[in-house]
């Protein structure tokens, strides 16, 4: 099942898609039992949004060795959280905003996890249990300000800075799955799920213990080495295998 959020006529509902349509649903289907409209869209003629509207995305931090290597940090013993607020949510082709503060912004490709059901300290098999679908997720961060700062708030939150989408896959397992990011039509970060540290249903289960997830909450897993700079002007993709394409336009703040 392939699950988007969609615009039509200034008016924003969940959808599948199936082929080139968009069947609309009637929410969610994370939050109660699917329900279809009787509608069918051409996707082409629709304006993806954000595939979620999480409460909270809870973002790892070196969650892949080569990365921890890259940024000359020592590997974690313990999956390192930080949150990224929903008003950072950003949807397919939504702009990234690069904001005045920053002089070095930069892309991370992530896999998401889309949180399926109400999970509080839940075991390793209830949080496999509770991940609905998978997403591509840009973890957009202002590299010079996380940098100076010991803690990851405002490097981590500019508005557009959680890109989404651009859809939820279901049915996928996450274990091994390519992981890119392309600027512009070129590789820079080529990884595989495989090389996560803390996988990802011991990463849901070991949040749980901390904050209550909520049907609709994303969780981004880490990136892989080599990020690097976006620049206004950029086109920028996160690309997992299975899942799709994530395409993002960067822009200076207007
Ligand atoms: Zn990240």
């Amino acid at each position: 099942m392939k699950v988007c959020r969609f615009e039509k006529d200034g008016r924003a509902s969940y959808g599948l898609i199936e082929g080139d349509i968009v069947v609309p649903l009637s929410g969610a289907p994370w939050l109660g039992p699917l329900e279809r409209g009787s509608a069918r869209v051409a996707l082409s003629s629709v304006k993806l949004l954000a595939p979620v509207e999480p409460s909270k995305v809870v973002a790892v931090g070196l969650n892949y060795r080569k990365h921890a290597e890259e940024m000359k940090k020592p590997l974690p013993e313990e999956p390192l959280l930080f949150i990224k607020p929903s008003t950072a949510v950003n949807g397919p082709m939504g702009p990234v905003v690069l904001p005045p503060q920053s002089k070095e912004v930069h892309h991370e490709a992530e896999l998401g996890l889309v949180i399926g059901t109400r999970l509080h300290r839940a075991s390793e098999a209830q949080a496999a249990e509770g991940i609905f679908g998978l997403t591509c997720v840009n973890d957009v961060t202002a590299r010079d300000i996380q940098r100076r700062e010991i803690q990851h708030t405002r490097s981590k939150s500019f508005d557009t800075f959680a890109c989404i989408g651009p859809w939820v896959v279901t049915g996928l397992s996450p274990a091994d799955l390519a992981v890119r990011c392309r600027v512009n039509g070129q590789v820079r970060q080529d990884g595989r799920t495989s090389d996560l540290i803390f996988p990802p249903a011991r990463l849901v289960a070991f949040i749980s213990d901390v904050m209550t997830l909520l049907p609709g909450d994303v969780i981004s897993t880490g990136t892989p080495s080599g990020v690097g700079v976006l620049k206004a002007g950029d086109v920028v993709e996160v690309d997992i295998e299975g899942v799709g394409v994530l395409q993002n336009p960067v822009v200076n703040l207007a």
